[in-house]
């Protein structure tokens, strides 16, 4: 299924089953300052959440606030009932530690899932794997490649893929050309999360079954977004870039609100 429909779907389930509890589910969403990226992000966030019923609540800072204004804001909300999960929007401006943000967010209400305690996933492996899940695929004893070893990305993917009985490589900027090669041409699903334009293209060698799973979003001389994989290579499934992995992320966090609420 094409995940523009995978996530209209799942988004009418979900509008449905919000729609048999007693009260919306509530996402905080914290901003510091003007960045013309995370505002677009946060619209979509916005958006998400209206449309499957959760109510988005928006606090935004100055550019000039404290650390110290940032982390009292985030303690009233922990300790405040109605509100089921928070997000602090990055980056934030120079002066503000994004792992004091992550440490200062109470676990059960750290819907983005980046503390190591949280008991959500992070969204974007999430989003991943809840839709190879979906569409059929098998991932007991699969070679499963990941690109990219970020704390937000490639490390928290390679754990779900090893809990769902992969094999799992990672593979970073450190890997030899060779071996990478090697890696890719064995692999059953490919994750390419390392933000270079076009990093796999039609110089490797793949299986045709391969799935590939392209997370990158890069700008490209053209001024349009593009990921790190070439589109169309000759495989059994490749996710598109703009429309893939972006959408799959932004379903995963208001299912994490949902889970949010319902844990309570
Ligand atoms: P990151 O923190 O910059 O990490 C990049 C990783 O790629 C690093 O582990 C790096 O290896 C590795 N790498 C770089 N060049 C490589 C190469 N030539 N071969 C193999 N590995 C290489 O990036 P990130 O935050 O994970 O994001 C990656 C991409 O995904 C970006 O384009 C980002 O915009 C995108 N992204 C998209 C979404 C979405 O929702 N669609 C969400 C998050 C991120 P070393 O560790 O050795 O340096």
């Amino acid at each position: 299924m094409e995940i523009k429909e995978y996530v209209l779907n799942r988004k009418t389930e979900m509008r449905e089953e919000i729609s048999t509890l007693d009260k919306a589910p509530v996402l905080s969403i914290i901003s510091v300052g003007y960045n013309p990226a995370s505002e677009s992000y946060m619209k979509g966030k916005c958006k998400d959440s209206a449309e499957v019923g959760i109510t988005a609540l928006m606090s935004r800072l100055p550019e000039e606030a404290t650390q110290e204004q940032l982390l009292n804001l985030i303690k009233e909300q922990n300790d405040d009932p109605s509100i089921d999960g928070i997000i602090v929007q990055l980056p934030v401006p120079k002066g503000i530690e994004e792992k004091a943000i992550i440490d200062t967010i109470a676990p059960e209400k750290d819907v983005d899932g980046f503390r190591a305690d949280s008991p959500y996933t992070s969204c974007t492996p999430k989003g991943i794997i809840d839709y190879l899940a979906r569409e059929g695929f098998e991932f007991k004893g699969k070679n499963a490649v990941v690109v990219g070893r970020s704390n937000i990305v490639g490390r928290p993917m390679a754990k779900l893929l090893l809990g769902k009985d992969c094999t799992v490589t990672i593979i970073h900027s450190k890997t030899p050309e060779v071996e990478k090669r090697w890696y890719l041409a064995h692999a059953d699903v490919i994750v390419v999360a390392i933000g270079r334009l076009g990093f796999l293209d039609e110089s490797y060698e793949l299986k045709e079954s391969a799935w590939i799973v392209d997370v990158g979003i890069n700008r490209g001389e053209d001024g349009k977004l593009h990921g790190d994989c070439v589109p169309n290579l000759k495989v059994a499934r490749q996710t598109p870039v703009p429309g893939g992995v972006g959408l799959l992320t932004r379903l995963a966090l208001i299912e994490n609100v949902l889970e949010a609420k319902k844990a309570k």
